[in-house]
């Protein structure tokens, strides 16, 4: 009896390790140009500003009380992120909330580095906070990847129509599952000396795998989640909207790096429209193939 409990305390410590092991090993399914390369960092509009890579779209919110960072890019956007914090003026020391609009690497592979070096409190959509816990390895469809982001654990859980509040701010997070279990958007309004925007960080719900609906048993309410997020954000007013990625919103279409201060560059209803009803098709002919 002493010798198989002894075994088993061997092989329970054996496993533990290397499953220690395994957990450090982050495995980035796959990265592109436009989202390794750098974009000079702007003011989009009142104390609203970019900071991420070319493609991968990092926001900066800035208060009297510290700033709020939403999404990190890739592992290796940390020090891109930080330089464009610094290059606007900004301390990066500062940065007090972080949120992401999902739990994917592209948007949550240096929030980690981040948070241990700021201190900052991260905030996630509660759908999201086992995938964040987790590093990815918990995604329905990721998942396959194993660790693909540095696991972080969140501080706050998130709700529909939830407040996110620092000096002044008020940022509503709207749940728009789908993409992810937790995916969402923002929003919010700024002021400049002009006048105030309402101004929305959409999450578009992209549909991430290839199986049918019906045979993703880790998420049996996907089809669901993404009807619901269509329905949901074709009622949303705002002034500006932007996303996750620079290219959903058309980022570089809008604005040439160096370009003078200009909000009105992103008022684009009828483009937001029309991306939405482009993924719409995409869904609807998806469920369709997949009844077949
Ligand atoms: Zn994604």
């Amino acid at each position: 009896m002493f010798k198989k409990l002894f075994h088993n305390i061997v092989l329970a410590v054996v496993l533990s390790i290397s499953v220690t092991v395994h957990a450090q090993k982050i495995n980035e399914p796959r990265t592109t140009a436009e989202w390794t390369a750098t974009y000079q960092p702007f003011r989009i509009v009142g104390n609203l500003y970019y900071v991420g890579t070319y493609d991968l779209a990092c926001y900066l919110i800035t208060t009297t009380k510290g700033n709020i960072l939403i999404n990190t890019g890739l592992a290796a956007s940390e020090s891109q992120i930080i330089g464009n914090i610094e290059n606007l003026g900004f301390k990066f020391s500062d940065t007090k909330i972080l949120l992401t609009t999902q739990a994917h690497y592209d948007h949550m592979g240096a929030m980690a580095g981040i948070k241990q070096s700021t201190g900052a409190q991260m905030m996630v959509d509660e759908k999201d906070a086992e995938v964040l816990t987790s590093g990815g390895n918990s995604d329905y469809e990721l998942g396959q990847y194993g660790i693909s982001f540095k696991p972080v654990k969140p501080d706050r859980l998130l709700h529909d129509g939830d407040t996110i509040r620092l000096g002044g701010m008020q940022l509503v997070m709207l749940h728009h599952p789908g993409h992810t279990k937790g995916s969402c958007s923002f929003l919010f309004t700024v002021k400049d000396d002009q006048r105030s925007y309402k101004v929305l960080i959409a999450n578009m719900p992209t549909i991430v795998t290839d199986k049918k609906f019906t045979e993703i048993t880790a998420y049996p309410e996907i089809a669901g989640d993404y009807a619901y997020t269509f329905k949901a954000m074709k009622n949303i007013k705002f002034d500006l909207w932007l996303a996750s990625h620079a290219s959903q919103f058309k980022l570089h279409d809008k604005r040439k790096p160096g370009d003078a201060y200009n909000p009105a560059a992103f008022i684009d209803q009828p483009g937001y429209d029309a991306a939405l009803s482009d993924l719409q098709k995409k869904y609807d002919e998806k469920v369709k193939k997949d009844a077949q």
